[in-house]
């Protein structure tokens, strides 16, 4: 065991894509800024097994923290890619509808979206859709022109460049496995390929599915349960046929099985959604899964072939709530848990990735 005693001012535990933006930007105020990451990579879970879609906030309750930090974190997102030289698409996105419910669905939401002040909606109706999408199964479609796709492995080593350019540090292979304050800081224990202990003045807790466990282990009382929601993804190996993202209506654990596509313009479909217990990448290949998905597929797509439909990964996100309209982020400071220079951040699911730059601005300006 290497006793290796040190100090910092911020210490951030978790190299995730909320980690890193928080460190990225305390450190372009010229903070000094830890990062602590148990995988010896960074974005090794949540923050790298996603759609990279940049949602544009309509889903969410206009006094949730997601339509906040979702609505500014897309603005903040675009601008961050183009300052930085991060590829990009502003494809948009159109959710369908194929019948008069599903219509007065789409209905709610472009109204919800009107009251998160997302102006740039419109419902289009089956002759105008052929002529935007002509492979695309739908009656009516809601198009979102701000929602996009990123290419978010550029944009966490973006982050990282600003971290370490500021002269901060981001060390894996270190797990922090408690923590304590002895009266005038923060003492945390890393148990890893080296285990050590180093003190902060503030610590800030972005550990993604382990920020309840690890919280509760530092004194935060109170805290709500998290879930572990898995999703699938399939390749389409095809040509993408579709100019858009290609949406069907949530569901009560996700946003539906839809279209994703990278920077090559290749075509993905994903993620569905299932509670886990334990965080476990492994992807299920039973016959149901694979024809839960070629039927919600064949709904919107014309031409589908599932011939070409191929395992892909999954991902899993840690859900605060029991539904995915009804969950939240949560962003605790001091006043709310009472432990000196504490934060902690949990719940991060979609449209986590999104609000990256606002959640990291919001903790920033109250430290
Ligand atoms: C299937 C899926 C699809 C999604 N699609 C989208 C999308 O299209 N658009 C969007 O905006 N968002 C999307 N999201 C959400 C987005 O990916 C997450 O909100 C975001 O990645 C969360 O980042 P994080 O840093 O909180 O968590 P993570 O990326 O999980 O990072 C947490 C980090 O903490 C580390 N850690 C854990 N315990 C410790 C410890 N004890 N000590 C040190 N380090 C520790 C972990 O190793 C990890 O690196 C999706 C998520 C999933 C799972």
């Amino acid at each position: 065991m290497n006793n290796k005693q040190d100090k910092c001012e911020i210490l951030i535990i978790g190299a995730g894509i909320i980690g890193l933006a928080i460190g990225a930007e305390l450190s372009r105020k010229g903070r000094e800024v830890i990062v602590l990451e148990s995988e010896n990579k960074t974005i090794q879970h949540a923050s790298s097994h996603n759609s990279e879609v940049i949602h544009s906030g309509i889903y969410y309750k206009n006094d949730s923290l997601k339509a906040k930090f979702c609505v500014e974190g897309n603005a903040l997102l675009y601008e961050y890619c183009t300052k930085h030289g991060i590829d990009y698409r502003r494809s948009g996105k159109f959710i369908v509808a194929n019948n008069d419910q599903e219509l007065s669905a789409i209905e709610k939401l472009q109204l919800n979206a009107k009251e998160n002040e997302i102006e740039d909606t419109r419902i289009l109706s089956n002759k105008e859709l052929l002529t935007l999408e002509p492979n695309l199964i739908a009656e009516y479609a809601l198009l979102i022109e701000s929602t996009g796709i990123i290419d978010s492995h550029s944009f966490a080593l973006s982050l990282e460049a600003e971290i370490e350019n500021n002269g901060n540090h981001i060390i894996t292979s270190s797990p922090v496995t408690s923590g304590r304050y002895n009266g005038n800081e923060w003492e945390l224990t890393i148990h890893g390929d080296n285990s050590y202990i180093i003190r902060s003045d503030i610590v800030i807790n972005a550990s993604g599915f382990n920020s309840i466990d690890l919280a509760k282990k530092f004194g935060v009382e109170n805290l709500p349960q998290i879930t572990y929601i898995k999703g699938h993804y399939y390749k389409y190996h095809g040509k993408n046929p579709f100019n858009r993202l290609i949406y069907p209506l949530p569901e009560e654990h996700g946003l539906g099985v839809h279209t994703s596509s990278d920077m090559e313009n290749s075509l993905r479909f994903g993620p569905d959604a299932e509670v886990v217990s334990k965080i476990d990448y492994r992807f299920d290949s039973s016959k149901e899964r694979f024809s839960k998905f070629t039927d919600s597929i064949g709904k919107y797509f014309k031409g589908f072939d599932s011939n070409l439909l191929k395992e892909d990964f999954c991902g899993i996100r840690s859900r605060i709530g029991a539904t995915h309209k009804s969950s939240d982020f949560s962003v605790l400071f001091q006043r709310d848990h009472d432990l000196e220079g504490f934060v902690n951040i949990s719940g991060i699911e979609s449209p986590g990735l999104t609000s990256s730059l606002s959640i990291a601005k919001y903790v920033a300006e109250d430290l």
